[in-house]
């Protein structure tokens, strides 16, 4: 999985280091706008790295997912 933002876009929600907080984070001295952490999240945190692109607001999530190579 690769994880981009388009920091631009964010209204810093927050929702993002809520739920995924290995690889995002929202800092108060930031404005609480989104900086990715991992773009290249380990298998255990994909599932809440969905998550938080489901719930962020503004679509500044973006993902990749790499077909997994057969044989
Ligand atoms: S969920 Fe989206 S809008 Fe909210 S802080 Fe994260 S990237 Fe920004």
């Amino acid at each position: 999985m690769k994880v981009t933002v388009h920091g631009a876009m964010c209204v810093a929600s927050g929702n993002c280091g809520y739920v995924a907080a290995k690889v995002f984070r929202n800092r108060e001295e930031n404005g609480g706008y989104v900086e990715l952490l991992d773009p290249n999240p380990p298998e255990t945190e994909w599932e809440a790295v969905r998550e938080a692109e489901y719930l962020c607001p503004s679509g500044t999530i973006q993902i990749e997912d790499r077909p997994i190579p057969s044989g």
